[in-house]
């Protein structure tokens, strides 16, 4: 469609392919610069389809929910990693601005691709990815380097929170593990003795401004993310401007517009290496939507308009806590209750966010409380009060 006018300015339609929680505080950032949203998800009670103006209930490959969203929206951005690359080209064939494109998703969708991708960015910024060995085949898994033990068997492809992925100590471990997940293709990753683990959110124009939000410090717990730190209390000056030149690398690499995170550990030994990229908004980044002027779905929004960058420097230090829903069960009973808002509530520092999501699950995202304070250590403070009251368990206490 030639005869848009760009920047597209509100009320524009514009659209957002998947609707659970990313979704959802996209089209609250664009609903509160005055745009109209329509969300692509086939679930009824998406988080995101429960505030969209359209909420289309259709699978990703429906042409004609496709159609009817290309016809009503101008530009039209990805939540979901999964989105099929084929959804992205038809719509950018009816005339849409898609941001960002399937090249950059269908890399970031594929841990074999996203590693490959990865080793060709390393001449350029200076580190690479974990090692790895791909098992996508019998031989493969004959000739697998020693050296990889103790490793992390992951699937190339769907996994998410810690999910597709099995430890494995040796090659007959190594066996029973790909065996279980379905001999499907995979990735072996060494088993790295962290130090810890850092994520870096950057968002880019279509006329290549760029903006890196704050760098987070992550814990996890049980391979999904409990708590981020920002500023990063490890964090040096080093190690900040590896990341700067990495992230600047990649997202220009993959030309990419829109919001990308990007996952990177840092080892014992003081090495930076690249986790792997997730291309959307990003949990480690929720701390945003009350710690800085611009969060990172307002920059989503504003990069698919392409509206300029806003600031997203950070105007007070911030731990995020992420709620599970683990702590809808009852301990003694098992039965599901809510948990005690009112002493959260009563934290005036304590921002509480839930997502809208009607059934909990353990190990599923309900929401998240950011916690503002003078210092990261004070937030924490706070955060380990709030994980008291709620009942949130860390291995690390
Ligand atoms: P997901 O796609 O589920 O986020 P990740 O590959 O990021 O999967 O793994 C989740 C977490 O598991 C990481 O943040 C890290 O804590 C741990 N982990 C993953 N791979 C490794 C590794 N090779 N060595 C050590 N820890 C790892
Ligand atoms: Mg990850």
């Amino acid at each position: 469609m030639s005869n848009i006018a760009w920047p597209l300015y509100p009320p524009a339609y514009l659209g957002i392919l998947g609707g659970g929680q990313l979704g959802r505080y996209f089209v609250q950032a664009a609903q509160d610069l005055g745009y109209q949203v329509c969300v692509l998800d086939p679930d009824p009670n998406s988080p995101a389809g429960q505030i969209a103006q359209e909420h289309l209930l259709a699978q990703y490959d429906d042409e004609d929910a496709l159609h009817h969203m290309a016809q009503l929206c101008d530009a039209i951005s990805t939540e979901f990693e999964n989105v099929p690359a084929n959804t992205i080209d038809y719509l950018i064939k009816q005339g849409v601005f898609v941001a960002p494109k399937s090249f950059a998703v269908s890399i970031a969708q594929n841990r074999i691709k996203e590693k490959e991708f990865l080793k060709i960015c390393q001449s350029l910024m200076g580190i690479g990815p974990v090692d790895y060995a791909v098992i996508a085949n019998d031989d493969q898994l004959k000739t697998v380097q020693e050296s990889l033990f103790p490793g992390i068997l992951k699937t190339a492809q769907l996994g998410y929170d810690g999910k597709g992925q099995q430890r494995v100590h040796n090659i007959n471990e190594l066996k029973q593990a790909w065996k279980t997940l379905g001999k499907v293709s995979c990735v072996l990753e060494k088993k790295l003795d962290l130090a810890f683990e850092l994520s870096a959110i950057i968002a880019r124009g279509d006329n290549d401004e760029t903006h890196l939000l704050p760098i987070a410090q992550n814990i996890h717990e049980n391979g999904i993310l409990h708590l981020s730190m920002v500023p990063a209390p490890n964090l040096t000056k080093e190690l900040q401007e590896k990341i700067h030149l990495a992230a600047h690398t990649i997202i220009r690499q993959l030309e990419y517009v829109g919001v990308l995170c990007i996952e990177f550990f840092v080892l014992k030994d003081g090495s930076l290496v690249v986790n792997e990229i997730a291309p959307r908004p990003h949990n480690s980044g929720h701390h945003t939507l009350d710690s800085c002027l611009t969060n990172q779905f307002e920059q989503q929004v504003r990069s698919l308009a392409k509206l300029p960058l806003g600031n997203s420097g950070l105007l007070s230090p911030v731990v995020m806590l992420n709620i599970l829903g683990d702590i809808w069960f009852d301990k003694n009973t098992n039965d599901i209750r809510s948990p005690d808002w009112e002493k959260i509530f009563a934290m005036p520092y304590a921002k509480l966010h839930l997502y809208g999501k009607a059934e909990p699950k353990i190990g599923r995202k309900m929401g998240h409380i950011n916690f503002i304070a003078d210092s990261v250590d004070q937030a924490l403070v706070d955060a380990k009060h709030a994980m008291d009251i709620l009942g949130i368990l860390s291995s690390r206490q």
